[in-house]
C-alpha cells in the first residue's frame, strides 16, 4: 500500500500493519514528514515542523514591545 506525497505526488509505500497512529513517514524524494492520522483507512497528514529550515537565521524576526 502506498500513499502519495501531497509536495510531490511521489508514492510511498506505507504498511498499515506497520505503522501506528502519530508515527511519522518521511518522502524518500522531497523528505517531506507525514504523520499517521489513521491507520484504518490509512491516512496521512504533513507535518509541519517550524524553524527546521533555519540555519543561522533564527533572530531575524524579534520584537521587543513594552
Ligand atoms: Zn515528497
Amino acid at each position: 500500500m502506498a500513499v502519495v506525497c501531497p509536495e510531490c505526488d511521489t508514492p510511498i509505500p506505507v504498511d498499515p500493519d506497520e505503522v501506528e497512529e502519530g508515527e511519522t513517514v518521511q518522502c524518500d524524494e522531497c523528505g517531506m514528514e507525514l504523520e499517521v492520522v489513521s491507520v484504518d483507512p490509512l491516512e496521512l497528514a504533513p507535518v509541519d515542523i517550524v524553524g527546521y529550515d533555519d540555519e543561522d537565521d533564527t533572530l531575524a524576526v524579534e520584537e521587543d514591545e513594552e
